[in-house]
């Protein structure tokens, strides 16, 4: 039997309390109102964002300002003596928040968008007002657990083996450092370690890389072709040249969902290299993973469980609010390995065997409860519907590559791949050269109407428009509107129509 610890000891009945002497200040009351302002001004809270979720159709896509005129309009010293807190909420509402992109419009095509769902929300009120420390089990027990639960949830749906589990953080890009930094504690700091990606790797991991002490000579990045996917041919070649030039290849980074394209690496064989060369196999699925819980996407995902850790993005495409990454791996005593840090002041947390400190999965003690709102989600909508609202944007990727290849002005840069689209407006007759810039005018027309919000990228040196469509609220009719009117806009701006600014 282990020795007893902390956890041990269950308060079931409330403890008594000193009675508040009269000498004793109340709690300032702008930290803690009474019970009645605290309801009316939460209500007000809550009013405010639901106006904004009912109004967000009708709103535009994005709104941006510069500094010039951020810093007069918002810039305050800080004032002595309070304010109003209901006025500084409205302030909030009408001033600030307004000047940002509503990520999750339905017509926010640009970037990675992400529509959080309200159970998140929910979850995150409570998880606020609740002040969970999660870093520690002796902290956290039930919040942990939840933790642990939800991890399950995601391994199975990713096909991860039994034993895997993992550690939520701030995002995709912790995940990524979390996965270098183990897969470089794994293989023991070698002298002269090597990294490989291809060229449609995130940039989080070459940050990533940085961070953990790679120099820019050990990250190798892998051209692709045509079909934007690393070959693992090619890759074994390269592992096999650096060993005999007497360095040592320690980490496979793949694509689950590369954010420029959505394309998935060919995952199976990337294992079976990674398995043959003794390498770490990262798979970086920060938007793309969820797919996993479709046909189509877990068809396109095949391999995936087969990684020694996983990226994904719960604020991405699983509806979650900011800020919500998750980083999965095959073995986690190797991820406790390599971030466990004991210290005094933190005896009083010791485990027993099944317990998780999730401080030491990571590089965060002080962490929130974030596996409450995937939690609360997941309890509330079902696995099923969830399924269906990620299915949609595979689906609604299809019909806008179907859209493009039927119209003669625009030209399929990509094809659908994960909700991801990439294209151009391409007049009949058009030379390569004027193209960059007609494309530019027409996103920049389409922001400034507020019809979208659409981000470029760039394809063998071709300048692409994107369409990223993960939200749970676009639908065919918001494409097809932004669809026309960069046909509209292209019309135009190809005869020359200057259209005042
Ligand atoms: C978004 C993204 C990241 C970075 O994740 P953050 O949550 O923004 O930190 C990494 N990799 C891929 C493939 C992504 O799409």
């Amino acid at each position: 039997m282990s020795k007893p610890t902390r956890r041990d000891v269950h308060v079931d009945e409330a403890p008594s309390a000193p009675r508040a002497a009269a000498s004793d200040p109340e709690p300032d009351p702008g930290l803690v109102p009474d019970a009645e302002t605290m309801r009316r001004l939460g209500h007000q809270a809550v009013d405010h964002v639901v106006a904004r979720w009912i109004g967000l159709e009708e709103d535009r896509p994005w709104q941006g300002a510069a500094r010039s005129r951020t810093e007069p309009l918002l810039h305050d010293p800080p004032p002595e003596e309070g304010g109003d807190v209901a006025d500084l909420m409205e302030r909030a509402v009408r001033e600030v928040f307004p000047l940002a992109g509503r990520i999750d419009h339905p017509r926010f095509l640009g970037f990675v968008p992400s529509g959080p769902g309200w159970p998140a929300v929910l979850a995150d009120i409570l998880v606020s007002g609740h002040n969970v420390f999660q870093g520690t089990w002796l902290e956290s027990a039930g919040p942990s657990q939840i933790e642990l639960t939800v991890l399950e949830w995601f391994r199975e749906w990713i096909g991860m083996p039994e034993g895997a589990g993992g550690v939520l953080t701030s995002g995709g890009s912790a995940a990524n450092l979390l996965a270098v930094v183990t897969a470089r504690e794994v293989a023991g700091w070698p002298q002269d370690p090597v990294l490989y990606l291809s060229d449609q790797g995130h940039s989080s991991l070459r940050r990533a890389a940085r961070v953990a002490g790679f120099r820019p000579h050990q990250v190798q990045v892998i051209p692709t072709g045509a079909d934007r996917r690393l070959d693992p041919v090619e890759l074994a070649g390269r592992i096999e040249a650096d060993r005999e030039a007497g360095r040592t290849p320690i980490l496979i980074c793949a694509n689950g969902g590369a954010t420029n394209t959505g394309t998935v690496d060919p995952l199976e064989e990337l294992a079976d290299v990674a398995v043959a060369q003794e390498v770490h196999l990262h798979v970086d699925a920060a938007y793309g993973g969820f797919a996993a819980l479709t046909p189509e996407g877990r068809t396109a995902l095949a391999g995936l469980g087969r990684a020694d850790s996983v990226t994904l993005d719960p604020h991405k495409w699983f509806f979650q609010t900011y800020e919500c990454g998750c980083l999965m791996v095959r073995d986690t005593a190797e991820l406790e390995a390599a971030f466990r840090i004991s210290a005094e002041y933190l005896q009083d947390t010791a485990l027993r065997e099944r317990e998780v400190n999730f401080g030491d999965r990571g590089v965060q003690l002080t962490r929130s409860f974030r596996a409450l709102k995937i939690w609360l989600t997941v309890q509330s909508v079902g696995r099923r519907r969830l399924a269906r609202a990620i299915g949609l944007g595979i689906e609604l990727g299809g019909r806008v590559e179907d859209w493009i290849r039927d119209h003669p002005d625009f030209e399929l840069l990509h094809p659908a791949a994960l909700g991801i689209v990439c294209f151009r407006y391409r007049p009949r007759g058009s030379g390569e050269e004027e193209l960059e810039e007609l494309n530019t005018r027409i996103q920049d027309r389409l922001l400034e109407r507020g019809d979208a919000m659409l981000s470029s990228t760039r394809l063998d040196g071709r300048y692409s428009l994107r369409f990223c469509i993960l939200n749970h609220r676009t639908r065919w009719r918001h494409l097809e509107y932004v669809l026309e009117r960069i046909a509209q806009e292209g019309r135009s701006l190809a005869a020359g129509d200057e259209v005042p600014r």
